[in-house]
């Protein structure tokens, strides 16, 4: 087992709904330590890549994006959940559905901060269905930005979210792939990479 394997074994708490809460070390406490462990460790598998700007999506992505963007020494830009249907041409949008809260988002991000010259790695907590990814990947290619990769902390596996991802013909590295949750007894097991 990796490091975050290990602490998601211990501190992990499995939801019914297929929902793994990590509260007590990156979602509402964050453990800096282990989120800094997490950017190096992306830092390693994407170093050979020119990337000039980490992207995530508001809000927990930002956790674990921030390490990513100081490991590399480049700006973090993260897509902001649209607040009003008035939203301007000067922003690149895409719809989200929520996993958890089961709802459509529209997230947007600011013209200003993504070109076509930009080399993108993507960047999220958590890989379910894979709808928030889609949609940062849909926002980096109307930009005319080339996503050169995609880093993610927990993969549930028994979702379809990374085959979708990886048959889209991106490189995806996860942290942490999950095989199996049960909410009734706690058990959590990982796949092995
Ligand atoms: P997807 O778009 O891949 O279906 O879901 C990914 C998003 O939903 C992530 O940004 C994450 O915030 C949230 N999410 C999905 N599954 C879980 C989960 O099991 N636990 C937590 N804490 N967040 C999740």
């Amino acid at each position: 087992m990796n490091f975050l394997e290990e602490r998601i074994k211990r501190d992990g708490v499995v939801k019914p709904g297929n929902v793994l809460r990590v509260d007590s070390f990156l979602n509402h406490q964050m453990d800096i330590a282990l989120l800094e462990q997490i950017g190096q460790e992306f830092y390693r598998r994407f170093a050979d890549k020119p990337i000039t700007k980490v992207l995530t999506i508001e809000t927990s992505g930002i956790a674990i994006a921030y390490p990513v963007a100081k490991a590399f020494g480049v700006p973090l830009v993260f897509a902001k959940k649209a607040k009003s249907v008035n939203i301007s041409g000067d922003v690149y949008t895409a719809e989200v559905e929520s996993f958890t809260q089961g709802k459509i988002n529209r997230v947007m991000v600011s013209k200003q901060y993504l070109t076509k010259e930009d080399r993108v790695l993507i960047i999220d907590d958590f890989l379910a269905n894979g709808s928030a990814l889609q949609g940062l990947i849909y926002i980096a290619e109307i930009a005319g930005a080339t996503v050169e990769g995609l880093g993610i902390a927990i993969e549930k596996g028994f979702q379809d979210g990374g085959w979708r991802i990886r048959n889209l013909g991106y490189q995806l590295e996860s942290l942490a792939i999950v095989e199996s949750m049960n909410a009734d007894t706690g058990e959590i097991t990982f796949k092995e990479q």
